[in-house]
């Protein structure tokens, strides 16, 4: 983003008939999908540049949503070229390190895997270069009445728009039009890890992985961990904990912080401790915030919320990206099929948009008390055996 100075009040602001808050999944496949249909959308995100932050994780893509998306965006078959071989695996293990259920993945899963920057570099390859504004860091917008608001920049500059959308996840700045709803805690903290060319440097950790998600969980805690495309193990420590247990951990000395986390996994096995013990590079902290199970707002003229922003929940049902990609897409679907009747079209799609959230919401809410129930992990094996 230019550093140039705040336009003179006389001078009119620029104007964008779309503009989207938030280069998210969400963000990208909603101007990606009204491109494909000739409706220009410009795009503004805080971070400096497309590779400003290493996005790491991986998503599974399920073909009901996400999957659903990226067929509305025409990117479907390059999607499925960018999928990671082997990443529908799943194993479930106790804290005594006994596996409970190792499944490999037979290709039918119907939820393949793919790495998140390369799915975020596909959305993004798919604009044209310039539908981003990078550095575009919003600060807040205000109606401007007829639908029209007038959104502000962090650096002094301002636009306006007659259609806003906000895909800014968690801490939406748009959100506050429509909404005062905020994420709450939800009683799980997570630290993050990374192990480096596993199966080199980590063979142990890379076995008890395996080649797709491994769940290890007993009561409160847990190690969700998954193999990413580039061979490296990438781990996500689950402790329910009050909000400020992670203030306690000095994460700017990386042994310091891993001894204070390995603490609560005490009678662990060794073999599941080493993903943590074994890291490398710096732990990183995460809480899980949520927003409340079924959050909605009344119509609104101009301005709607999409992906996270909409329906921040907790990631245990795997949902938050999928529905951020099914909600970008049919944003834009419904826009243009009702061309001249903005209104009609967020009607339509906060309708489908809140009912869907709602279950996923809910799903995501159980999701994590099923995990770390105190017989976990069987509410885990409960609900594969279900589904199967
Ligand atoms: C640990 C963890 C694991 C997860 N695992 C999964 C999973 O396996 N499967 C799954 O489906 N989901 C998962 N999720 C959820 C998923 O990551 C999110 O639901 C998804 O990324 C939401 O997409 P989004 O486009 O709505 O928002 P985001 O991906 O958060 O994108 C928002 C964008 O807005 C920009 N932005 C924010 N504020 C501003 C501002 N003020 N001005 C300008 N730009 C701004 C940000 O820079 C960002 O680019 C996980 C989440 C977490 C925390």
């Amino acid at each position: 983003m230019t550093s140039s100075p705040s336009l003179p009040s006389s001078a009119p602001l620029p104007h964008h008939p779309v503009a989207v808050v938030g280069a998210g999944l969400g963000g990208l496949v909603l101007a990606r999908v009204l491109r494909v249909h000739g409706v220009e959308a410009a795009l503004f995100d805080l971070e400096a540049s497309a590779g400003a932050r290493t996005q790491g994780g991986m998503l599974d893509i399920h073909d009901d949503s996400g999957q659903e998306a990226l067929r509305a965006a025409g990117l479907h078959e390059e999607f499925l070229r960018r999928v990671h071989p082997g990443g529908q695996a799943v194993r479930v293990l106790d804290r005594y390190g006994t596996v409970h259920l190792a499944e490999s993945d037979d290709g039918t899963g119907g939820r393949p895997e793919i790495d998140r920057g390369e799915l975020r570099a596909l959305l993004l390859g798919s604009l044209p270069e310039g539908t981003v504004r990078w550095g575009a860091k919003v600060t807040g917008a205000r109606p401007l009445g007829g639908g029209r608001h007038e959104v502000t920049l962090a650096d002094g500059t301002a636009f306006t728009t007659d259609l806003l959308i906000g895909a800014d996840g968690a801490w939406s700045r748009i959100r506050p039009l429509l909404s005062p709803a905020r994420p709450a805690y939800t009683g799980v903290s997570f630290v993050e890890a990374d192990l480096r060319e596993a199966d080199l440097r980590h063979p142990a950790s890379a076995a008890v992985v395996g080649g797709g998600m491994l769940f290890a969980l007993g009561a409160g805690r847990g190690f969700l961990a998954h193999r990413e495309s580039d061979g490296s193990l990438h781990v996500y420590t689950a402790v329910e904990a009050p909000e400020d247990w992670l203030d306690g951990i000095d994460f700017g000395d990386p042994e310091a912080a891993k001894a204070a986390v390995l603490k609560e996994f005490d009678d662990w096995d060794e073999r599941l401790r080493a993903l943590v013990a074994d890291a490398d590079g710096p732990l990183v902290p995460r809480r899980i915030h949520a927003l409340p199970v079924g959050h909605r707002w009344e119509r609104t003229p101009g301005v709607t919320l999409l992906g996270d922003a909409a329906h921040l929940m907790s990631p245990f049902a795997g949902e938050g990206a999928n529905l951020a990609l099914i909600d970008g897409a049919e944003l834009g679907l419904s826009l243009v099929a009702h061309p001249g009747d903005r209104e009609a079209a967020l009607a339509r799609y906060e309708d489908r948009m809140f009912r869907r959230a709602e279950v996923s919401a809910r799903e995501s809410a159980q999701g994590g008390d099923r995990l770390f129930r105190a017989d976990a992990p069987q509410g885990l094996l409960d609900l594969f055996a279900r589904h199967s």
